[in-house]
């Protein structure tokens, strides 16, 4: 499958080199994109056909395909970063093609091969390598999709897919890299429940993330906190994070349940902590715990990790209920020196023990 052939369609009015330039000099997240795109579609006949790398274009899409009204539809997000030699390296994207995998099957879509994936974000690299930045927390992020394309209304698993990959040149996503970012709790509102799709990467779950999202940013906040669904009682994830508590050389992270995107960042970090000789706990932790332990000074560090955000402190947590801050309301030791050696391996300037790194 992954020998499926390309067909190579280069676009005709790539981007002036300037203006790319300028582009790349000057960038935020997911507005600007590359003159490619790949291409793959599916259909329950021929399986996986028609591989292309084509002009990056707008889409021509029937009003009755079936994704825009049932949601059918999973994506990734991963990043090419510019090595110091000039090269370009991606990052762990065999957990990606994974995780695309069981996203797919969550929503009873045909799984992509990950080999065929892999190809893909290699295809597109190579052909719009002059679009990864070099500069400081720049990089080139990917966004492959899958969704269903079959112009159909009946309420049943499509017939037909089709996949994509864009690529998005992006800066750091929190400007001023590090800086302790304040958390929104959740109390009316839940990200997942039990037997949902919280552990797909599923379009569905951010569309019903945002209205809590939009309320933490009301509250002054960069993010905000799920709590479990059942009991309202232990922290689970943030809308597009996962999340650690550091109690001194002891690092927390609620585990992994159908209920929390398994993020190759939190993968990544309790690795690097455990090699470090720190302590990682995959445990529920809960809002009293939090309480308690911010109260009495165990609980030293907070932060978030993604793959946009890479490791991101926080610094308080507010809810109805008032402000709590988290040690000394800074950016910690433990989470400043996982954020660099995480950043160092990511971008090729540190030794790659774990293979990671391709
Ligand atoms: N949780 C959610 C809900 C997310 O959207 C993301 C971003 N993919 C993460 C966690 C972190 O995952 P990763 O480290 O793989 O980017």
């Amino acid at each position: 499958m992954s020998s499926l052939e390309f067909e190579t369609r280069q676009n005709a009015t790539p981007v002036a080199v300037a203006e790319r330039e300028a582009l790349l000099a000057n960038l935020g997240f997911g507005r600007t994109f590359t003159d490619h795109m790949v291409s793959i579609s599916y259909s329950d006949g021929k399986g996986w056909y028609d591989a292309r790398l084509e002009p990056y274009a707008p889409l021509r899409m029937d009003p009755a395909t079936a994704v825009l009204h049932y949601a059918q539809s999973v994506f990734e997000g991963l990043k090419a970063y510019r090595a110091p030699d000039g090269g370009v390296v991606m990052f762990r994207p065999d957990a990606n093609a994974a995780r695309f995998v069981r996203s797919a099957e969550r929503m009873a879509m045909p799984p992509l091969p990950p080999e065929l994936f892999l190809h893909s974000l290699r295809v597109l690299i190579e052909q719009d390598r002059d679009w990864v930045p070099g500069s400081g927390e720049s990089s080139l992020y990917l966004r492959p999709i899958q969704y269903a394309s079959e112009v159909y209304l009946g309420v049943r698993p499509a017939l037909e897919y089709q996949f994509l990959v864009l690529a998005s040149p992006v800066g750091a996503v929190f400007a001023g890299g590090a800086k302790p970012c304040s958390i929104w709790l959740a109390r009316e509102y839940n990200r997942s429940g039990p037997g949902g799709t919280g552990a797909a990467k599923c379009g569905g779950n951010y569309a019903s993330s945002l209205l809590a999202q939009a309320e933490a940013m009301r509250h002054g906040c960069e993010q905000v906190v799920f709590l479990d669904a059942t009991e309202h009682r232990h922290f689970e994830e943030l809308g597009g994070m996962n999340v650690f508590f550091v109690l001194g050389d002891t690092l927390v992270t609620p585990p992994l349940t159908d209920t929390i995107l398994p993020g190759i960042t939190r993968d990544s970090v309790i690795t690097l902590a455990r090699r470090r000789g720190l302590t990682v706990e995959e445990r529920s932790y809960s809002i009293d715990e939090f309480r308690s332990d911010a109260a009495s000074g165990a609980l030293t560090e907070m932060f978030a990790c993604g793959t946009a955000a890479v490791i991101t402190p926080i610094a308080r947590l507010l809810s109805a209920d008032g402000e709590i801050v988290v040690g000394d309301g800074g950016s910690g030791r433990v989470t400043t020196s996982l954020r660099s050696t995480l950043l160092d391996i990511q971008y090729g300037r540190a030794e790659d023990e774990f293979g990671w790194v391709q």
